[in-house]
């Protein structure tokens, strides 16, 4: 713990704990770049541990299936080596430049860091799930509604309502279907936002009984000390209570840039423009790398940030060792890189 007084020195601090953020301290930790991270979350992961933790990922190069969770085990596994600090549970409020060049960047829980270079891998800022206009609907959240499933089991044998009409609404539903004693989908019109296949899946279900489509909109939660017990939908036929005990509504999240809009930085619709070799943002030393940047072409996929950190370490080298020349050199033939990951 540090405060304010004691400031912690680092070559690196990295804003964000998603993949990109942990990929990033691989890429620098090669070039002997030490890291600290920080995330607003309690655990690392960044959106693939916190909103899809147990679906399945299909385009990581080289790992046919991995499930958002099992990526961020192997990335965990991957910088071990290097020996990352992790600050979870705080947000990065303030950065500032020191009249020697580093940067000072503060917490919320007023802890502060010196280091030569800042790379934000913010993702889409502090991510909040939209909470339905539903009176009293606080007094459920955590015990019976949800806004992302960390853990499936928890909906075992449960009589379960979805609500929304996009991609989360629609996986949920097919993932959980099987497990849950009941299942009710609940969307405002029939019509999905949601993968094609994904909306047939859903109605093939339905034309078998095994689960409950309606179109409309749930009014009102009914329960007690936490416990729901059934919700008040509206749907063309009128008004009807229908029982269930938990409750996902995936209304979208608010994408909020937070902190990083007063950083100084030049932003384009709420992103960090960056140039693309070696993703800069405007402030000299100062990177952005995964969703949170912008640049021509942009894909908001785990592998292009993956690529950015790796020109990133390059650049930051040219930073923390300004007098050392960098030999590019491959991990399946450089004993130095073995023995930096302790296979040698
Ligand atoms: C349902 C779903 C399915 C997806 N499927 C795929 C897929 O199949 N393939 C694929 O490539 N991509 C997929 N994606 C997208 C992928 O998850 C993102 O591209 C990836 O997570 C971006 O990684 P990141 O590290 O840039 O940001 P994030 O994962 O968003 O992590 C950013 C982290 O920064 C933290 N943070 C933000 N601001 C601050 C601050 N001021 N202080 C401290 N911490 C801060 C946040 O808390 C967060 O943990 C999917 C996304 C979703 C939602």
């Amino acid at each position: 713990m540090s405060n304010t007084d004691t400031p912690i020195q680092t070559d690196a601090l990295i804003v964000g704990a998603g993949p990109c953020g942990l990929f990033a301290v691989f890429e620098l930790g090669l070039l002997d770049i030490k890291c600290h991270l920080i995330d607003i979350l309690e655990k690392v992961g960044g959106q693939c541990s916190e909103l899809y933790p147990e679906k399945p990922i299909y385009d990581i190069p080289a790992l046919p299936i991995v499930t958002g969770q099992e990526l961020t085990d192997k990335l965990m596994e991957q910088i071990k080596p290097f020996a990352p600090q992790f600050h979870l549970g705080e947000r990065v409020d303030v950065l500032t430049r020191e009249a020697d060049g580093r940067f000072r960047l503060t917490t919320d829980d007023g802890k502060t860091f010196l280091t030569k270079v800042v790379v934000i891998a913010a993702g889409g800022g502090s991510f909040t799930p939209k909470r339905p206009p539903l009176p009293g609907i606080e007094a459920f959240e955590g015990t019976s509604v949800f806004y992302a499933v960390r853990k499936m089991d928890a909906f075992r044998d449960k009589d379960v309502l979805i609500v929304g009409g996009g991609d989360s609404a629609l996986d949920w539903t097919l993932n959980l279907q099987p497990i849950a004693r009941s299942l009710t989908l609940m969307h405002r019109r029939d019509e999905f936002r949601g993968a094609p296949h994904s909306v047939e899946q859903m109605r093939s279900l339905v034309a078998q009984g095994q689960m409950k489509l309606l179109i409309g909109q749930a009014t009102q939660v009914h329960g007690s000390t936490g416990e729901l017990e059934a919700v008040t939908v509206k749907t063309s036929g009128g008004e009807q209570k229908l029982a269930c005990n938990r409750l996902l509504p995936f209304f979208g999240l608010t994408m909020k840039l937070g902190p990083v809009a007063h950083w100084g930085l030049n932003l384009h619709e709420n992103l960090i423009p960056v140039d693309t070799a070696r993703f800069e943002t405007s402030e000299k030393n100062i990177f952005a790398i995964g969703d949170i940047n912008s640049y021509p072409g942009k894909l908001k996929l785990i592998l292009s940030g993956f690529h950015e950190a790796a020109l990133m370490a390059q650049a930051a080298h040219k930073t923390v060792y300004p007098d050392k020349k960098l030999t590019f050199q491959y991990t399946t033939s450089s004993s130095s890189l073995q023995k930096k990951l302790g296979v040698r």
